[in-house]
């Protein structure tokens, strides 16, 4: 449009530099995950980050396994990586690429460096190797066996694939500069001896090759034009150049860093989440308290929220952290029109209307969401006797309290005025019952004006009410006193996951079915637990209170 002003992040300047130079014709762009994890929120950065900017410019994204270092690697680990980035809704066209894949093109790629001179074999030990390497204010030292012929590196090589040596005895070098002030220019080592079965491969190789070296071959053989990876990697790519360059691919791809996904007090990393997963803290990679993108589906995030999020926090050159609490604004924003907004007690105390006929059932056309006319409205049944929030009632009422107390009326959300007239405790001294009367004069809807009431409180029909276990969560870390201790453990706090056992919902929850979410009113939006709800037993995660901390755009 005319005078529109559209920001650009930084990775979208250089592709549409790129596309006027004419040095590239159409995108290419790649999410390339080893398969040693689940996906994180950091992941979703890159998936999105990527699979967006393929759309944006009419291109391809590729979805590529870098499965060149079988020691982590895990088949497990494939399916749920898929699953994720097709919820995520990164369309990969269904095509799965594996770096495994390219063993072959890799090893001719080693020997053409060979052939031009540019990679030797070299017998010294990792631990020599170091030492020749230098350090950053001293120069490195030529191997020994930097000058081999090229014939004589050739043999050696391909007798390292044949397994004549012991793993580690050799190691393939490219030959750059030992003086380079880029540490990772001084003869990088490009491939290892190790005899480790492949998920994929097997056993026909007993040589590997290293990342930097296997990266940049991976993305020009798919015509990935812009590799697009995190900031620790910026060192890094005078080697990936170096290496589209020595072995002439005619349309070499280039790297583009841009800083990770932080979030402020939240475990992200793969270790922290392992630790958290094999000490037995969490349930599981899908524990809805972490990040992962199955713990997120899990808990009830939605792709919507997650792209959301990626879109306001931005494509950044220099690390920073993001908030959590912006991550809920977006699941809220999102399900504010999406979600139903129904009643559940959660903390559950019996209310009687001692002057409602026994047997009389009634029922009241509740919206589903004040907001969304469209959505409807249900029957929500009433009668005699109800459960509300023990919260709700007070013996002794503090200063602007305006809910249940003896004497007090509030409003039945939807339904009546009731007054409180009693109570009765239990021996311990818990109110096991709140007695009330109510006005059937105020019958929701038939335009009562008679009086004002300050509260209005949610309830259930105990008559109908469906059985549930709601499950709140918090920070797993203390975010008070940080997320790690002194000697580098993680700081947990005790109260991240609060079962409530003895819920009570609305009847209309009876056709919850797993994944769907649900506002509760007053209480914040809810999903039903995939993984532990049965035909007998339903059981919801918090996924966010109503209230917010956030707010967009605050200075
Ligand atoms: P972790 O640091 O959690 O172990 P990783 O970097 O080892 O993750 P990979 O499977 O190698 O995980 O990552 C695949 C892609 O995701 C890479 O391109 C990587 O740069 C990107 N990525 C990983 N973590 C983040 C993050 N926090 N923010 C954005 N992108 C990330
Ligand atoms: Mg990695």
């Amino acid at each position: 449009m005319d005078g529109e002003v559209t920001s650009r992040n930084f990775i979208q300047q250089e592709i549409d530099n790129d596309l006027k130079e004419g040095k590239y014709k159409a995108v290419v762009t790649r999410f390339p995950p080893e398969p040693n994890g689940y996906l994180h929120i950091g992941h979703a950065k890159s998936i999105l980050l990527n699979y967006g900017l393929a759309k944006e410019y009419g291109g391809t994204f590729n979805f590529r396994f870098d499965d060149t270092n079988p020691t982590k690697e895990k088949t497990e680990f494939v399916e749920s990586i898929i699953s994720d980035i097709k919820w995520l809704g990164a369309d990969f066209g269904n095509k799965v690429y594996f770096a495994s894949d390219y063993f072959d093109d890799m090893y001719e790629a080693a020997k053409k460096l060979i052939q031009k001179g540019k990679a030797y074999v070299c017998d010294l030990t990792a631990d020599e190797i170091r030492q020749y390497r230098g350090t950053l204010t001293e120069p490195g030292k030529n191997s020994p066996y930097r000058d081999r012929t090229v014939e004589e590196n050739l043999q050696l090589f391909e007798d390292m694939k044949n397994g004549k040596f012991e793993d580690g005895a050799k190691v393939l070098r490219a030959k750059i500069d030992m003086a380079s002030p880029n540490m990772n220019m001084r003869d990088p080592v490009i491939y290892r001896i190790a005899r480790m079965s492949h998920h994929r491969t097997g056993d026909k190789w007993c040589i590997y090759p290293m990342y930097d070296f296997a990266h940049p071959i991976e993305d020009a053989i798919e015509g990935v034009t812009h590799s697009i990876c995190t900031l620790e990697f910026e060192d890094h790519r005078p080697l990936y150049d170096w290496v589209v360059r020595e072995l002439e691919y005619e349309c070499p791809p280039r790297q583009i860093e841009f800083a990770k996904l932080y979030l402020k007090n939240v475990v992200t990393g793969k270790r922290y989440i392992k630790q958290l997963v094999e000490d037995g803290i969490v349930d599981g990679w899908d524990d809805p308290r972490l990040v992962s993108i199955a713990a997120l589906r899990r808990r009830g995030f939605t792709p919507e929220s997650i792209k959301m999020f990626m879109e306001l926090s931005g494509v950044a050159k220099s690390q920073g952290e993001s908030d959590y609490a912006m991550l809920e604004y977006c699941i809220r924003e999102d399900l504010k029109m999406k979600a139903n907004r129904m009643m559940a007690v959660l903390d559950p105390v019996k209310l009687v209307i001692d002057n409602y006929p026994e047997d009389k059932v009634e029922y009241f056309d509740i919206d589903n969401n004040q907001e969304k006319p469209e959505a409807g409205s249900r029957k929500v049944e009433f009668g005699r006797e109800l459960y509300i929030e023990r919260e709700d009632f007070m013996e002794v009422p503090p200063k602007k309290y305006f809910r249940l107390f003896p004497g007090n009326e509030v409003r039945l959300k939807g339904a009546y005025f009731v007054k409180c007239v009693d109570f009765e405790k239990d021996e311990a001294g818990n109110v096991t019952v709140v007695h009330c009367t109510y006005d059937p004069e105020t019958r929701s809807g038939s335009g009562f004006e008679g009086r004002k009431v300050k509260g209005t409180i949610h309830w259930v029909s105990a008559k109908s009410a469906v059985d549930a276990e709601v499950r709140l969560y918090e920070n797993i870390v203390d975010e008070e006193k940080g997320k790690l201790n002194s000697d580098g453990t993680l700081n947990y706090n005790p109260n991240s996951l609060t079962i409530l056992s003895n819920c009570k919902l609305e009847s209309a929850f009876r056709d919850a079915h797993a994944g769907d979410a649900f506002q509760f009113l007053r209480h914040g939006y809810f999903c039903v637990d995939v993984k532990d709800t049965t035909d007998e037993k339903l059981v919801f995660n918090r996924i966010v209170s109503l209230k917010s901390s956030y707010k967009p755009n605050a200075q």
